[in-house]
């Protein structure tokens, strides 16, 4: 990246009225077929465009492409039966009605290419495509097949690498997997969950990022962070581990939330994608509280591997606040851009 400071999102952002029912999660699609195809597109050029005009360096689809960011990818595999669903409880956060593994999983085809084709096709600046993580995958499902969450997290680290190496070949610069099971289920995560991320990120040349965060800004987990206690230091679990493996970026979660910024210290000589946005409040940060959030975390990473981001995705909020948010991003990164370069 020849950029000083990148901009990124961590994903996902709004889909207009007209795609799906705006101000909730996982709302379902309101068109079908061709429609629903061309409409998707559409929706990924708009959202292309409003992180062009807000001064967003690396650009994503948004997540107009899907509806949930593990079960749209589980759609599309075999050996999952969307129909056979049981209730399980979700990062041990919430109750959820999840689609059961029946037999060996496999996918058949390739899932999100086509529209990361789509994407590349829309700018030549640095474009990152996100993937769920094996861990935050298993924990999105009921197991009826292998019975074993490491099993099946090694499976889906052998799909997700297919998808990944088809992603690069169509252009993409970054993959990103979505890990926050990694701040949940610690012992595992140091056990095999990153082991599985680096398989799913094996043999790549583009670069590859974890995005570990403490969730949209939906009640549950907003909830869930009132019992984190005055500092949250989930990171400090993973991190060493993290320092030490073959993943390129950490997609962190730093604004508003109470996880001390020092440890980033502990992933020093990586790549992070500095949280400056919150993106469980309504309230628009101004340029200077990015710049400030920027400016701290400068502390602990070097101005050459800091990617000003949001701290999760924006799918819930409403777009006029989105749109608020990523300018704000935009114009906060580039007064410390400024300042570093003078
Ligand atoms: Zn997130």
């Amino acid at each position: 990246m020849t950029t000083l400071l990148p901009t990124t999102t961590a994903g996902s952002l709004p889909k207009p009225a007209w795609l799906a029912e705006p101000g909730t999660l996982w709302s379902p699609w309101k068109l079908e077929g061709e429609a629903l195809i061309a409409g998707k597109r559409d929706a990924l050029r708009l959202a292309v465009d409003d992180q062009r005009r807000a001064g967003i360096d690396i650009v994503g689809d948004g997540e107009q492409t899907r509806q949930h960011f593990v079960t749209t990818f589980v759609e599309h595999l075999d050996g999952v039966d969307f129909a056979k669903r049981e209730t399980v409880r979700i990062r041990n956060r919430y109750d959820a009605s999840v689609p059961t593994v029946v037999g060996a999983v496999s996918r058949p085809k390739s899932v999100f290419v086509d529209d990361a084709r789509y994407l590349r096709s829309q700018t030549d600046g640095p474009i990152k495509w996100t993937l769920p993580g094996p861990m935050t995958m298993i924990d999105t499902l009921y197991d009826a097949h292998y019975r074993s969450r490491e099993k099946l997290a090694w499976e889906f680290a052998l799909i997700l690498n297919q998808e990944a190496r088809e992603l690069e070949a169509a252009g993409v610069d970054i993959v990103q997997f979505d890990e926050p099971a990694f701040n949940v289920f610690f012992d595992e995560a140091n056990d095999w969950g990153i082991a599985t991320l680096e398989r799913a990120a094996q043999g790549l040349t583009a670069e590859t990022a974890v995005h570990i965060c403490y969730g949209y800004g939906i009640k549950a987990n907003t909830d869930w962070k009132k019992t984190l206690g005055q500092e949250w230091r989930q990171y400090e679990q993973t991190f060493p581990n993290l320092q030490r493996s073959t993943i390129d970026i950490l997609s962190l979660e730093c604004q508003n939330s109470r996880v001390p910024m020092d440890l980033i210290e502990l992933v020093r000589g990586k790549k992070v994608m500095v949280g400056a946005i919150d993106v469980a409040t309504d309230i628009v940060e101004t340029p200077q509280q990015v710049a400030d959030t920027l400016r701290k975390a400068l502390e602990f990473v070097d101005a050459d591997k800091l990617y000003p981001a949001t701290n999760c995705g924006m799918a819930p909020l409403a777009r006029d606040i989105a749109h608020g948010k990523l300018k704000a991003l935009g114009a906060g990164a580039a007064i410390v851009r400024a300042e570093l370069s003078s």
